[in-house]
């Protein structure tokens, strides 16, 4: 009861909590303030992508932690270069921009996509095309690029330079790249924040041939369904895309944050010293994390993804008060007949935790929920649905 009284005293009112107080946990177990035990579908949001408290991560954390915590970035460490290596060697990519959070990567993915532009098509080419209902952070920077005017009411002016296109409609998005002079288009495969929407194979391929056609950086936001969640590394595999830049964030911490902006061929070398910065990015125990974490998301963690996926597909879509299941892997969303925050509150008070999504609820469980506890928490669920 303390620490509620202290945050709801101290803390600056920016979020609607739920009433619980998290006090520890193990994997997709988290135990409350109350004594209870709450089965996670949340996953800190989609941050502990193998749970609360996991014992290789941690290893990995602790083992680095007691080496040394922070060099600045005026020195080499092996943690950030072996983990952007490894992030090269599987993504195809070649190189790699670290910071600390979804929204600095993308801001980066933002710089770079003007200086490229500016550089290889003329300053003028700097406008940046989004799609609406996109979520990409919460600067200045991010929040123009995020497509959703609710974002953008009380931090007016913000930054320039940003069209926003209707996921699903190819015409108006050629239009809008034929019209303007544009560096880039930045994308998530699927819509996270905005209410867990796949943007399809066909406005997937759009998008590619539209920057193809337009000599545009395809720039793939990750933060959310990227590292494994979408039953393959990253999302946009999963429709063959071969984006420019690819941003990532939340689950490849691990728990410790870490933003991620990774450069293909066309942009490789767009940055020289001097040009971005960051005082945190590329922390050792972050990364030494990282390292761990990604060597994880092999081919036989993907198969759990999707099984899981399918089996949360099939239970739910049947259930009585769910009305659809959105969404790829484990990132999930739920069309319900009562309000998302209803819904949320009543699968808490069932031991269950969910997030929402605009007016869906949201599902990020851990990659390796075990099958028994993602089978109790979607018992509930149905049961909350049809309550
Ligand atoms: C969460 C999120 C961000 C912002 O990440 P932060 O770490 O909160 O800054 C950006 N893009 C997407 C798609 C996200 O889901």
């Amino acid at each position: 009861m303390l620490t509620q009284t202290l945050d709801q005293q101290y803390l600056a009112h920016t979020y609607n909590r739920f009433p619980l107080e998290i006090v520890g946990g193990k994997g997709s177990l988290l135990r409350g303030a109350d004594g209870r035990e709450y089965i996670d579908l949340g996953s800190g949001i989609g941050v502990n992508i193998f749970g609360m408290d996991d014992d290789e991560w941690r290893n990995a954390v602790t083992a680095q932690l007691g080496r040394f915590q922070h060099v600045s970035n005026l020195y080499y460490s092996e943690p950030a270069a072996k983990l952007a290596q490894m992030l090269c060697e599987r993504t195809g990519l070649k190189r790699v921009f670290f910071s600390n959070s979804g929204a600095e990567s993308n801001e980066c993915a933002i710089k770079a996509a003007r200086k490229w532009a500016a550089e290889h098509k003329g300053p003028e080419y700097c406008s940046i095309i989004t799609l609406r209902g996109s979520f990409h952070g919460r600067t200045l920077g991010t929040l123009a690029a995020t497509g959703q005017d609710v974002f953008h009411r009380d931090y007016q002016p913000l930054p320039g330079g940003f069209l926003y296109a209707q996921p699903g409609e190819c015409e108006a998005l050629e239009r809008l790249a034929a019209e303007h002079p544009c560096a880039a288009i930045l994308f998530e495969a699927v819509q996270g924040e905005g209410g867990v929407r796949p943007i399809g194979q066909e406005f997937a391929s759009c998008l590619q041939e539209v920057c193809r056609k337009h000599d545009l950086l395809l720039m793939a936001d990750e933060v959310q369904l990227g590292n494994g969640r979408s039953g393959s590394l990253y999302g946009y595999m999963n429709y063959g895309l071969q984006p420019d830049v690819v941003s990532t964030a939340k689950g490849i911490g691990g728990g410790l944050p870490l933003g991620v902006t990774m450069f293909g061929e066309r942009v490789a070398d767009v940055f020289h010293p001097g040009d971005h910065g960051t005082t945190f990015g590329g922390n050792p125990v972050c990364c030494a994390g990282a390292v761990n974490i990604l060597s994880r998301i092999d081919d036989r963690l993907l198969e759990g993804v999707r099984e899981r996926s399918d089996y949360l597909r099939r239970t739910l879509q049947a259930a009585p008060g769910i009305r659809s299941v959105t969404g790829m892997g484990l990132m999930l969303g739920l069309e319900i007949d009562i309000p998302a925050r209803e819904f949320a509150e009543r699968a808490l008070r069932e031991g269950v935790l969910v997030t929402t999504a605009k007016q869906k609820i949201r599902l990020l469980p851990a990659l390796n929920i075990p099958m028994e506890l993602l089978k109790t928490a979607a018992q509930a669920l149905v049961h909350c649905a049809a309550e």
